[in-house]
This record gives C-alpha cells, structure tokens and sequence, in this order.
C-alpha cells in the first residue's frame, strides 16, 4: 500500500529526493481539493504535479490528454515504476479494455488516461458513476484555445466536468506561453476561480542558433556533425522537403526517418515509434509531429524552414531537452520564408481579422531573427517575461553581429508610431516615414505631420527591420488583435536620450563554419564516458526486451548520475534521482552488474 504522503510518494515510487520549484505548492494545493492551472515549460515536470496527487487521494485520478501516443507513453512510464496506470482508447484491445473495467470498479486502479471525446460519452460517464474519483487533470490544456496551434474542439466540452463532478479538484496544465492562450485556458475550463501557477518559461539547458541560409543542406550537415550518436528533429515546412531531406540525410550517413500527415498511418507510426527507442535517429517532419511527444533526450531539433511565429517556434524547439542536459535549437532562414510565409496567410481562408494577428505573429518572429541582442531575451520579452540578456547560450550571445548606434532611427520609427496614433501596422508607419504620400496617408493628414518623410535616408526594407528590431525589444508592441504597433513604457528612456538602442547592421554573417553551437553532447569527465555509455548499453537491452522506449526504463540524467556517483549497493542505488522502489527492485542488480565491473 502507498504511503500518502506527497513527499514520500515522490521519493518511493517516482524516486525524486525533493520536488523542483512550485511542484510541491501544486501537488500540495491538488491532494488538498484545490482546482488548479499550472503553466511550467516542458521540462519542469508537470506530470508529477497531477501523478503525486492522484495517488495521494483515494480514487483514481482520470487524466485527459489528447494523444494516444502520449498516453502509451506516459501509461508504461508509470507502469515501471509500479503504479497501476491505464488507459482506455482505441488502440487497446477488448481484454485490456475488460481489465481496466475490473480494476476500475474494484478501485485497484491509481490512474486512467482518456482522450477528450471519451470523457463526454455518457458510456464513460456511465462507467464511472459510482467510483471515488481523486481528481482531473487535463493536460495539453492550449488544445481548448484556437490561439493555441493545436486547437482540439471536444476540449471545449471538458467545462462540464466541474458541474458534474462537484468537490472533486480540477487541474489544467500547459507549456504555452501566450496571454491570449492562458486567459483562453481558464475562460473556456471554467477554472477562473482555480489557483494559477506559473514559473519562468526560460529553458536555459536550450542554445538558440539562427542562421542566414546560404546553403542549407551544407549548413545542416554540419550541425549535425555535432550530433553524432543523437536523436532529434528536422522540421520542414512541406511533406515534400521531408521526403527529400529524409532521403538525402541517409544517403549522407545520417540515420532518418520521414513523418508527415500525408503518409500512410503504419508508416507514420512505425516512424515515430523508432524514434522513440532508438538512440540516435534524425526524425524529419512537418508540424504534424510532436505535440505530446515525451521523449526526454532529444538533443536537438532544427528547423529548415521558418515556423509561422514565435509560439511556434518555442512550442517546436522546446521539445528539444526535457530532461534538462544540453540541447540544441538551429534553424536556417531566408527572405524566401517570408515570402513563402506571407503567402500562406494570404491566400489561406481565414477571416481578415485572424490573417493580420497571423502576419504580425510572423513579424515577431522576425524580430528575434533580426535581434542584435540576446535571442533568449527577445523570446521570452515575447511573453511577457523580462530576462537580463546575455545568456551565453544563444548564437547572438556567443559571437556578437555587427551593430550600429539605432539611437536616432529609433526614435523616428517611434515618433511616426506616436504621432499617428499608435493605430497603424508596419506598412503605414513605414509610408509615414518614408515620405509617401498614398491614398491612406493623404486621407489621414500624416503627411502633414513633421515626421512625414523624416526617414528618408533608408529605405522602407529597412525600416521594416528596424521597426521589427523595435517590437523584439519590447519598446513597440504589436497589438494582437489588429496588428497596429504601439510604445510601451520602456520608450520613454529612449525618447528623452536616455537609453541608446543598438541595431543589428546587416541579416546575420553567413554561417560557414557551422561552428558547433553548445556542448549538446552530455558533459561527462572522461573517466565516466565509457561507464555511461556501458549503463545506456544495458538499458537497451532491457527496454528492447520489453519493447518500451530506453527513457522509460531510466532517463539520461539517472545513468548521468550513476556514471558520476558510482553506487556500490543497492541501498546507494536507491539514493539516485530517477530510481524508485519497483525500479530498483526491477533493475537495481542489472545495473550494479554494470557498475562494478567498469
Ligand atoms: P513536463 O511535462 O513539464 O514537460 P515532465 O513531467 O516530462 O515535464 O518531467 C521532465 C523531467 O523532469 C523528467 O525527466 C522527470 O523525471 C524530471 N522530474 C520531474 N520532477 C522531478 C523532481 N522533483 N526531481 C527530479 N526530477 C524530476
Ligand atoms: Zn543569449
């Protein structure tokens, strides 16, 4: 039987010394009743914030989550580490599905993992009247939101659960950064009156490259000779780059494999099912891949093409490191992505409104592109969370672009915002700026105002980029909703010469080198390699043996901690972070084998 202490359940059955940042606060607040919203990047560990709990109160907990790859996943993990856990989908034969009828009903089981629909079929509604239910947790919960990218109507229908189930605790957790989304989350679940929990979205274990593409194939080959022995991801913005890529990485020498949504289903899935438990595999996809995909030790993910805005961008590359050890972030970029980008909105069918919060999304995104400052900074100013910059962990940081004093431009750009009224996108202030004279500016008077022309030594391009330089900085902001950019506070300092703004002079220097952007590959002294990579051996083969991918058996980080601390005993054993009661009870004695004879 569990012990029902949150803490002691960490450390028994999850194998964790202490709970990380605000994981205690939450799993606290959840086994107490409390409805909660937690918003953690992916990596800080937001499953035990709903695990600990659930198995803290009597019941089961019923989790949904939009994926059955996910779930599978999530359901073996916590199988090896001795909680009863399932899930009920259509991938589960009749006798799998019996079984967890029985244990349901008998109470046996600790935690139920289901897809958004099944929640609202009075089936399932059916089958758990009667049952002591510990709580709800919804994961993935940006799916409710159409601001979100993975937009899922039958989470909209999870509101009723407060109703139905009343007294029983809800919570709610994301790795979505975005206002819009957030609010969305907590308007759409009813959970307004829920405690809201959030830490920095900053991943500082993720290096952030952005290069100018000149030759991208050539550019990504030598990122990827950084890689070696890794596994991660190659994202392409057509189902045919990825074909192509796929093809081409292999016939380099690079071990790949294709996903995208136009494949047939059993490829697609065997695909992804290779990536999960093979070590060292490059997946190339579109966005169709990843969401929910929790592999902890994917090292990298590149983008070949430009994402449609920074979310994007955050949500694609923060798959990259959730187990906290190094990884990398490339991507390559060009005007043709803009081109291409603009395009799709343009000629995509969304309603007028919805195109120009697309258009000044991608603009954002630019932004960090074209920053001459930290690129962690710009991202993160993006969401609202201030960051010193500097990171040491960002191309931008590592060997600085050429800049100039933008002091004056700045100031232009930003009094042609002020003095039209903080009401207009880009264009018109550019217009504005530039000292032309179209329908628009006539009609509004601008062009009698003093800044009409006043920045007529550049050209509109350049603007542009100053303007989206500007917006990163967080000293113009784009308005949601119509796309019209505004100053925010921060530009006073700059208009009473109190602040001086550097700008990036030129696109990014061409990345020739293709120099290795961060020490991607685990830090290890070299006395403890040969061990590590002895105990990742071992865990192949015992996560092969069973047909479940290498990280649910141990994570990286557990063998990173063995290699480093070498436990003579079982008791010492149990002391590493990662090794529960039934894992070392399962594994405990395989893996000294391995540590005693290196
Ligand atoms: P998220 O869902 O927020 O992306 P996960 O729940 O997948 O994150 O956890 C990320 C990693 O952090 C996993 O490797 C997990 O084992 C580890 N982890 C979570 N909580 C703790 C903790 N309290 N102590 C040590 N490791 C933890
Ligand atoms: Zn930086």
């Amino acid at each position: 039987m569990l012990s029902k202490d949150p803490a002691d359940i960490l450390r028994t059955v999850f194998g964790h010394t202490a709970f990380r940042g605000e994981q205690e606060d939450v799993v606290r607040h959840v086994a107490g009743g409390g409805d909660a919203v937690v918003l953690f990047p992916t990596g800080a560990g937001k499953s035990i914030c709903y695990q600990v709990p659930a198995l803290c109160r009597p019941g089961v907990g019923i989790v949904v989550s939009p994926l059955i790859a996910l779930m599978r996943d999530q359901v073996e993990a916590l199988r090896q580490a001795g909680v009863n856990a399932a899930t009920l989908n259509s991938s589960i034969g009749p006798e799998e599905s019996a079984r967890v009828r029985r244990d349901l009903r008998d109470g046996t089981l600790d935690i139920l993992y289901v897809a958004p629909e099944r929640m609202t079929t009075p089936g399932f509604r059916q089958m758990l009247s009667g049952i002591p239910i510990a709580l709800f947790a919804i994961d993935e919960a940006h799916c409710v939101s159409q601001w979100g990218h993975d937009f899922r109507p039958e989470y909209r229908a999870l509101a009723s659960i407060a109703g139905d189930y009343p007294g029983i605790p809800r919570i709610a957790l994301t790795a979505t950064a975005d206002e819009a989304t957030r609010a969305d989350i907590l308007d759409r679940l009813g959970l307004n009156a829920a405690r809201v929990f959030a830490t920095s979205f900053d991943r500082p274990n993720i290096s952030y490259s952005i290069v100018e593409r000149d030759n991208a194939r050539r550019q990504l080959l030598s990122f990827l000779a950084g890689h070696k022995g890794n596994s991660g991801i190659v994202y392409c913005l057509s189902r045919n780059k990825v074909e192509e890529t796929a093809a081409w990485l292999n016939k380099e020498g690079i071990r790949a494999r294709a996903y995208h949504a136009g494949m047939p289903g059993d490829e697609r899935n065997a695909n992804q099912d290779a990536f999960l438990k093979e070590e060292s595999l490059a997946l190339v996809a579109t966005v169709a891949f990843g969401m929910g995909i929790d592999k902890p030790d994917v090292r990298y993910v590149a983008h070949l093409d430009l994402p449609a805005s920074i979310e994007a961008y955050y949500q694609e590359t923060g798959r990259a490191g959730r187990d906290g050890l190094p990884a990398d972030a490339w991507m390559s970029y060009g005007m043709g992505d803009l081109v291409q980008r603009r395009r799709m909105i343009d000629e995509g069918s969304a309603p007028d409104e919805v195109k120009r919060v697309e258009r000044s999304k991608l603009n954002a995104l630019l932004g960090v592109c074209e920053t001459a400052g930290c690129r962690r900074k710009a991202i993160l100013a993006h969401f609202g969370e201030s960051h010193p910059g500097a990171c040491g962990n960002c191309d931008t940081c590592r060997s600085p672009v050429e800049t100039f004093d933008g002091s004056d431009a700045a100031i232009k750009a930003m009094a042609a915002i002020y003095r039209t009224g903080q009401r207009f996108g880009a264009g018109h202030v550019v217009d504005v700026l530039t000292g032309k004279a179209t329908e628009k500016v006539v009609e509004l008077g601008h062009d009698k105002q003093a800044v009409f022309g006043a920045g007529k030594e550049i050209d509109a391009r350049s603007w542009q980029s100053v303007i989206r330089q500007l917006t990163a900085m967080s000293l113009v902001v784009v308005d949601p909703g119509f796309g019209a950019l505004r100053l925010s506070e921060e530009a006073r300092p700059v208009f009473r010469g109190e602040r001086k703004i550097t700008l990036r002079r030129d696109r990014p220097r061409k990345a020739t080198e293709g120099r290795r952007s961060s020490q991607a590959a685990i830090d290890l002294p070299e006395e403890a390699r040969g061990l590590f990579d002895a105990l990742r051996a071992e865990r192949a083969s015992l996560a092969k043996a069973q047909g479940v991918p290498p990280y649910v058996v141990f994570h990286d980080t557990t063998l990173r901690a063995m290699a480093l601390e070498r436990p003579a005993s079982l008791t010492a054993l149990g002391t590493i972070p990662g090794v529960g009661e039934t894992k070392l009870k399962r594994y405990g004695a395989a893996f000294l084998t391995v540590l005693s004879t290196r």
